[in-house]
């Protein structure tokens, strides 16, 4: 009876959680001392990924993936779905760290990932609702259709071509479209909507029938050189991988290597073919505008729009609560934002609404790497550009962890390592002064039809 009440507790997590196909029950904890080849602590698709291309490249390692909740249960149940090619460090700071080569080929690999999810998942049989129908960013001020230009020319400066990214018209953005007020955008054909826990679930099913070991409701209470610790029992492995990203926080001795910061979305109910007919997205392309403040969409498959947008604080101790994933004053300021982008949507049910930290390093660089001498590995930092990117970290761990030397390795991420943030209050300070800098940059932009300087400095402050 109690064990049914979890259960439906998960599924309350998100609309995704809430219309996954099998059950949300947990799986047995670790039973007590296991030794193991590689230990992973974290279910979502970072410690998935890792163990599928492992469990691939060597069929006779022994594998055990730990998970506080159940599998799927952080970010990556929860997210917008948009499997891009987005990574959450520029061309132009990639190149400052390691050559416009390097930038150039990590961006890539990261529109190889896009399909390579795409193949996994039809090869698996994970039935995740893929449908590449690219991104269009909707310019929406002319200052937004600077951004575009600006956007499109650092794209075309690095050698990537119309059939990366693209400059759309206005007639162009409507015809995919009918967002209210677009005077143009960009469109990259290099992004798949997806339904996050269909594939983070699927992944764990696929991961049991290969005889990896996914113990749930085990939280770790330490990591360390070749042994993690958990209230149940000691995995003791010779490669131990850390892929707990917006909760990293909470680990001992790592509070200011990634900051949790919230993203929040909501779904509408089912949408009438009427409404379909005016919002258009019938290829399922995901959309948002160049505001700075990020907006997220996707037409889903069963025909809602689920909707997400930053802006919720962060909390001071990089704290992580279930009660941070609902805010109802963010849940508002998204239902009117869609209403204008879309208004045949003014009175529509919203069905659900929810959210989760996403992992932001100092330096907004995400990660991945191996310490051979200690086993340790990482892979994070995604800010909020984990879907496909996860999926390109559990292929490089399991190069780096196999000992095998190939294009992957030698990205500039791997290896990189994110300064810590700032101590407290600082950190509190600085990272919400940010997020309300970049929501009056908006304000501001619309206001007076002029760019925000406020957001470029900020966005130079980070390193960018
Ligand atoms: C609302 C929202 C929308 C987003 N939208 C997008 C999007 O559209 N596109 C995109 O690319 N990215 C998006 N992201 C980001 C993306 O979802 C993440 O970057 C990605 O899922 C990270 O995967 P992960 O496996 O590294 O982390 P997670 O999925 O968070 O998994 C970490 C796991 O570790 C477990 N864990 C943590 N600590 C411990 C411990 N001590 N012991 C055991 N287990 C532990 C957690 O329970 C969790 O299951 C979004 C994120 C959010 C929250």
């Amino acid at each position: 009876m109690v064990r049914m009440r979890e259960a439906d507790k998960y599924r309350k997590l998100s609309f995704w959680h809430d219309t996954v196909p099998g059950s949300l029950e947990p799986g047995k904890p670790l039973p007590g001392d296991v030794d193991a080849d590689v230990a992973i602590v974290g279910a979502g698709y970072t410690g998935m990924w890792t163990a599928y291309y492992l469990s691939q490249a060597d069929p006779g390692l022994k594998i055990v993936i730990c998970e506080r909740e159940i599998a799927g249960f952080g970010a990556s149940g929860r997210n917008g779905g948009w499997c891009s090619a987005l990574f959450p460090a520029s061309l132009g700071k990639l190149e400052r760290m390691a050559g416009a080569g390097a930038a150039t080929a990590m961006y890539r690999a990261m529109q190889a990932t896009v399909d390579e999810v795409g193949r996994v998942t039809a090869a698996e049989g994970i039935d995740c609702h893929y449908a590449k129908g690219g991104t269009v960013e909707f310019a929406r001020s002319e200052v937004q259709l600077e951004r575009a230009a600006e956007d499109v020319a650092e794209s075309r400066s690095f050698g990537f071509g119309e059939e990366d990214l693209r400059l759309m018209s206005a007639v162009e953005a409507r015809e995919l479209a009918g967002a209210t007020g677009a005077l143009g955008g960009t469109f990259t054909p290099h992004c798949a909507a997806i339904h996050p826990a269909r594939l983070a679930r699927g992944l764990a099913s696929v991961l049991r029938a290969r005889g990896v070991s996914l113990f749930e409701r085990t939280p770790v209470a330490e990591i360390g050189p070749r042994r993690l610790v958990t209230a149940t029992g000691t995995v003791r492995a010779r490669y131990v991988i850390r892929a707990t990203e917006g909760y990293t926080a909470l680990l001992p001795g790592q509070r200011r290597s990634i900051a949790p910061v919230y993203s929040l979305m909501i779904a509408t109910a089912p949408l009438p073919e009427a409404a379909w007919a005016q919002i258009g997205l019938t290829s399922r392309p995901t959309f948002g505008d160049l505001r700075h403040l990020i907006i997220y969409g996707q037409r889903t498959a069963d025909g809602r729009l689920a909707f997400g947008g930053r802006g919720a604080p962060y909390h001071l101790g990089s704290a992580v609560r279930p009660s941070f994933d609902r805010v109802p004053a963010v849940f508002t300021a998204l239902r009117h934002t869609l209403a204008e982008l879309f208004p045949v949507l003014a009175d529509v049910e919203v069905t659900h609404g929810w959210g989760g930290p996403i992992g932001v390093p100092r330096d907004w660089c995400a990660s991945v790497g191996l310490d051979r001498a200690t086993g340790l590995g990482w892979a994070g930092g995604y800010v909020g550009d984990g879907v496909a990117t996860t999926n390109l970290a559990g292929r490089t761990l399991a190069d780096l962890i196999t000992g095998t030397d190939s294009e992957l390795t030698r990205l500039p991420w791997v290896g990189h390592r994110s300064p810590q943030w700032e101590p407290e209050p600082l950190r509190w300070l600085g990272v919400n002064a940010g997020l309300q800098t970049m929501a009056w940059a908006d304000r501001h932009e619309a206001r007076t039809g002029r760019p925000s300087r406020a957001a470029r400095a900020v966005s130079r402050f980070l390193g960018v």
